[in-house]
């Protein structure tokens, strides 16, 4: 098991890097998840720069959001640490380690949401790239269908409506869309991507970025070309065949 968590670690760790070396997340922003089973995941901590991190910065989290250490029997044990605050009517409680001084990352509760509701989701990514930001800021959505291989591999990216970063409303802003996409933006503060496992979950959010700044260029541009019900009928059919193709080879 120590050797499973630590594999996923260091996953999390390499694509921490990559994403704050392409600029979708800068400073100490975004969060982290890889699923561990089906009551447990493990999660970046709380104000650690996703470029710089190290074992000690990914805590393992329940299903409820409390904080766990992974003991030397390999059991999961509850920490005693915990650091409260208000929020409004409602009480978060963000738990850490004593020994490490981790706090679980603020925004946990939306990941807890996606593992509850998507059993086949094993990597939560949640940043804030820049270009997907600016559409929402500037109300350009996403949800059109206007790029062909991004309606073939991802669908729509709907915007939600807005709520403040690190609240609980956060969970309940993608209650209604997670189980239908892959790919969400969070109005005018980032982006929420999910996978079968981690490398799906970035490749998501380069989708999303993508999509963001073909269709916020195309809108300085002019006009945008949308596809016709023919155009879409013709990309249906083309990904039907390749998710066919795809299946024959993985049953060899
Ligand atoms: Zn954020």
């Amino acid at each position: 098991m120590k050797s499973k968590i630590n594999a996923h670690k260091a996953d999390i760790i390499a694509i921490g890097k990559r994403i704050y070396e392409q600029r979708l997340i800068i400073a100490t922003g975004g969060n982290i998840s890889v699923r561990l089973d089906n009551s447990h995941f493990l999660i970046t901590a709380s104000g650690m720069c996703k470029g710089l991190m190290n074992y000690d910065d990914i805590v393992i989290c329940d299903f409820n959001g409390k904080h766990y250490i992974a003991n030397d029997s390999l059991k999961y044990e509850k920490t005693s640490y915990c650091h409260s605050r208000e929020s409004g009517n409602d009480s978060t409680v963000f738990q850490g380690d004593t020994k490490n001084n981790r706090l679980v990352s603020s925004e946990v509760y939306l990941h807890t949401t996606v593992y509850k509701m998507r059993p086949d989701v094993h990597a939560v990514i949640h940043a804030h790239p820049p270009m997907a930001v600016a559409c929402s800021l500037a109300d350009i959505r996403l949800d059109d269908p206007l790029l062909p291989e991004i309606i073939m591999t991802l669908g729509k990216i709907p915007t939600t409506a807005f709520v403040a970063p690190s609240s609980p409303e956060s969970a309940a802003v993608i209650r209604d869309l997670i189980p239908y996409h892959n790919a969400i933006i969070l109005d005018r503060h980032g982006s929420v991507t999910v996978g079968k496992d981690i490398r799906e979950a970035f490749y998501n959010l380069e989708r999303l970025e993508f999509t963001a700044q073909v269709v916020y260029n195309a809108n300085l541009a002019g006009d945008l070309k949308r596809l016709s019900s023919d155009e879409l009928f013709r990309i249906e059919e083309s990904a039907q065949r390749y998710k066919a193709a795809l299946s024959e080879v993985n049953k060899k």
